[in-house]
């Protein structure tokens, strides 16, 4: 039996193994041989075929050249410079077409660098806890996204950050003290979708230096841009509509670029990072971003203006439909509306008794053929959930009905309005 090759194999070594009948097969090479071969073939093809779509980068090591490119490389990827990595939690080249793709769209044509976050509550505490410091002041919208304002109460108060939740609509600089650091924004709030001021509230945040971050979940960049209306960073849930496929969780914080660094620092410290597979799925879903967001509106305002007639609903909380409170602040800053809204149900529809009460909204929401339970949103699918708000509004206790949340996916509106139908027919009976 000839003695195999030892050698390590290079490119042009993988070429003779691919193509030569000669080459023993692994079963016949001696044990520390094979050892080398599975962990050295296949691995010289480079990118030579072009492909609509980049390749994905599964890594965590990344390879140099020498050792004087490696320390290079590890300095610049502290500093946070542009395309530079030492190590995979940095990036690789799928993340960073995330992250060049994010900029260039969140951005809006305002010079703004991106980072990727795990999820988008992961951006929402990483923003926060990058510019915040033990003694500030934080300022959030009573609608805040719920787990949001857990970590404010949370861990930011336990590390000596107190937070004043504020009413949308209401003027902000009586709440504001010298230490006041970050005003933090949603527009529209979670459950109850008010539209804020954000132009006027950017204006009054910068000429006293405070710093502005809004959660841009609800428009995405396809509706809204953040970085026109003069806001610092803007957090984005990627799982929600630049995915679009519930498949995959993932958030972004877009950030002007004199920022960066300090964001860049913490996102470092915290160890926070994406694998390729998912960043890939989120460049996968950003191809089509603007017909789907195009859809999710159309249907989500039939099924709004249907909702709006029925008996058993009191208002839909909808920020295009011109009855609704901040409509007006809607149409001069936004592009378009998605698909998320709430309706409240009409008072006495709602039995008083807690357990009679509970199987009406069993009823409401159960046995759906197009609607599935779900707290996620920004999918291809409808879902409904009832609001369970009560404890998650301080600066005005919701004192309103009981609130109904829908995300309208892109299945026939049609098809959606008669399912909602036979379940406001239910909640009658
Ligand atoms: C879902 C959501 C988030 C968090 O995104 P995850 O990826 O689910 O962590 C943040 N803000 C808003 C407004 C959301 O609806």
């Amino acid at each position: 039996m000839p003695e195999p090759s030892t050698d390590i194999p290079g490119q042009s070594d993988a070429a003779r193994v691919g193509s030569s009948p000669s080459t023993p097969s692994p079963s016949s090479l001696a044990p520390h041989t094979l050892a080398t071969r599975v962990t050295s073939a296949g691995r010289a093809f480079g990118d030579v075929i072009q492909t609509a779509n980049l390749p994905v980068h599964r890594a965590s090591t990344v390879l140099f050249d020498s050792l004087a490119q490696a320390e290079v490389a590890g300095r610049d990827a502290t500093a946070g410079l542009h395309h530079v990595s030492s190590y995979a939690t940095a990036g690789t080249a799928t993340t960073m077409a995330l992250m060049d793709a994010l900029a260039e769209i969140e951005g809006g044509g305002h010079a703004c660098r991106a980072a990727l976050m795990p999820s988008g509550l992961a951006a929402i505490t990483t923003a926060l806890f990058a510019f915040l410091k033990p003694g500030d002041h934080l300022l959030m919208p009573d609608a805040v996204y719920g787990p949001a304002r857990v970590f404010a109460t949370g861990m930011l108060a336990r590390y000596g950050v107190e937070t004043t939740f504020y009413e949308a609509g209401a003027p902000i600089e009586p709440l504001l003290r010298d230490t006041t650091r970050i005003i933090y924004l949603e527009s529209p709030g979670s459950y109850t979708f008010e539209i804020q001021d954000v132009p006027a509230i950017c204006a009054l945040a910068r000429s006293r230096g405070i710093m502005t971050m809004i959660d841009n979940a609800w428009a995405s960049p396809i509706f809204a841009r953040p970085f026109d209306w003069g806001v610092d960073a803007s957090i984005l849930p990627l799982t929600k509509y630049w995915s679009g496929h519930s498949d995959v969780l993932m958030g972004a914080v877009v950030i002007r670029d004199a920022l960066w660094p300090t964001l860049w620092t913490a996102v470092r410290q915290l160890g926070m990072c994406v694998g390729g597979d998912d960043a890939w799925l989120i460049l996968r879903g950003l191809r089509t971003a603007e017909v789907r967001m195009r859809q999710h509106e159309r249907s989500a305002l039939q099924v709004a203006r249907w909702l709006a007639q029925r008996p058993q609903v009191s208002r839909v909380l909808h920020p295009a439909l011109p009855e609704f409170p901040s409509h007006a602040l809607w149409k001069r800053d936004f592009n378009g509306s998605s698909g998320l809204f709430s309706f409240e149900l009409a008072p006495g529809v709602l039995a008083d008794d807690p357990v009679r009460r509970a199987a009406q909204l069993a009823a409401l929401c159960e046995g759906r053929r197009h609607f599935g339970i779900g707290y996620s949103w920004g999918g291809f699918e409808s879902l409904i959930v009832p609001a369970k708000i009560g404890t998650l509004r301080t600066a005005r206790p919701w004192s309103g009905g009981q609130l109904i949340r829908l995300n309208i996916g892109l299945e026939s509106p049609q098809d959606l309005i008669e399912d909602l139908a036979q379940g406001l027919d239910r909640l009658r009976g």
